[in-house]
Formats: C-alpha cells, sequence, structure tokens
C-alpha cells in the first residue's frame, strides 16, 4: 500500500494519515425530500473505516459486485488537524485543518433493503473505497475557518449536484460539537457533512468532475 492510498493529500503537499470518517445523513432538505425521508431531529451520523478512503484524484471507482446501483453523493469533506479535547467549546473550529470534496457512495439497492428491515447501513455505505476524496485544501487558505462553500458535481460534463453551505440544516461547528459529544475526533477524521439533492446512479465508463467553488476539482472515472 504506498501513502496515496492511506493518507490525505493536501495542495501544499503535506500529508495525513486517514482516520475515522464521520457522515451526516439529511442534512440538507431538498435531499431528504428526494429520499422521501424528513430532516432528522438529531444529526444521522453513521461511520466508514479508515478503508473506505481512497484518494479521489484520477481515481477509478469499482462497484462491489453484490449491488446493482452505486450512486453518487457528493459532499464538502472537513478534516481535522489535532484531536479536539471535549472542552473544545467555541474553539472547535481551532481544529479544523483544511476542506476537501468527497464522494459518499452509497449502494442505494443494498441500502434500501437495509432501510425496510432496519439493519445497519454498513455494506451499502462503509465498504472498501466508498469514500473517495478530492485533495485538500489547507485552512491556511480560507479567510475564516467556516468558509461558505459552494460545490457541484458533474457527470460527462453534465451537472447533477450543486450544494452550498449555507443550504446546511445543520452548520459545520455544530456538526462538530455533536459528533465530538458523543465519539472523539482525532487527528486524521474527517466529516462528510452531506449531500444536496441531485443523487443519482453512476454507471461503468462515466466520467465524474466534483469541484469545492473555485479551490478545488476532483476527477474520477468509473469502471
Ligand atoms: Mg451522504
Amino acid at each position: 500500500m504506498n501513502n496515496a492510498e492511506r493518507n490525505f493529500i493536501f495542495t501544499n503537499a503535506t500529508q495525513l494519515q486517514v482516520g475515522t470518517i464521520y457522515c451526516i445523513g439529511r442534512n440538507y432538505s431538498a435531499h431528504a425530500l428526494e429520499m422521501g425521508a424528513e430532516v432528522p431531529e438529531k444529526p444521522l451520523v453513521f461511520i466508514k473505516p479508515p478503508a473506505a478512503y481512497i484518494y479521489g484524484e484520477n481515481a477509478i471507482i469499482d462497484r462491489p459486485e453484490y449491488s446493482q446501483e452505486m450512486h453518487h453523493e457528493a459532499e464538502i469533506v472537513v478534516v481535522i488537524g489535532e484531536d479536539i479535547p471535549h472542552d473544545a467549546g467555541d474553539e472547535i473550529g481551532n481544529y479544523i485543518c483544511g476542506y476537501g470534496i468527497g464522494l459518499d457512495l452509497t449502494l442505494r439497492d443494498i441500502q434500501s433493503v437495509a432501510k425496510q428491515k432496519g439493519e445497519p447501513w454498513s455494506t451499502s455505505k462503509s465498504f472498501k473505497g466508498s469514500a473517495p476524496i478530492s485533495t485538500i485544501v489547507p485552512i491556511s487558505d480560507f479567510s475564516t475557518m467556516y468558509p461558505q462553500l459552494t460545490f457541484s458535481l458533474s457527470i460527462n460534463g453534465i451537472v447533477k449536484q450543486v450544494g452550498n453551505t449555507h443550504l446546511m440544516e445543520r452548520s459545520i461547528p455544530s456538526l462538530l460539537q455533536y459528533i465530538s459529544s458523543i465519539f472523539s475526533l482525532r487527528k486524521g477524521d474527517c466529516i462528510f457533512t452531506g449531500t444536496p439533492q441531485g443523487v443519482g446512479p453512476l454507471l461503468s465508463g462515466d466520467n465524474i468532475q466534483a469541484s469545492l467553488d473555485s479551490y478545488i476539482t476532483m476527477n474520477c472515472s468509473v469502471l
């Protein structure tokens, strides 16, 4: 395994070993609606292991053979640079070391069955390679620790998803506070902050372009 397979890679060429990947569900009301669901009363959190990570730039995404329907969910990814103490309070944003764009790859057919049966989402959400993430933009490139960001995903040149941080049901600091209060956020952990509307299937041969404002664009394709 080379470093690119287990490390975040920053635009300034520094690297950081990937820890736990926390994911937030239904953080954009229009996406909750398209899934026939409501925005939950408390943040919906699930976890992907470090092995779910792949460096997304020029990645070739493979669909597990036990699924026939893999969906893209483009999301802003927040990377944590230092272990967060439980008393971080309003200073919690100081522990963010960068932002990127990622794909919360989802096996929708497997997830639908899990939802019906009340079973966990691990096999639909947390399989190996299920978290392609772009090169990370260091926090020092932003004028604030909580920048307002637009992001988008195109497939074969056609825009499928557009989102903006101001459309989030729960802000990045409130998500950090919530996750930190229940789990423990440590150096190298990251948070997928939820997907906007427009999720849909990825097909063999698709070329994907995901952009985080003008900061970074990730190109990858589907095997
Ligand atoms: Mg998602």
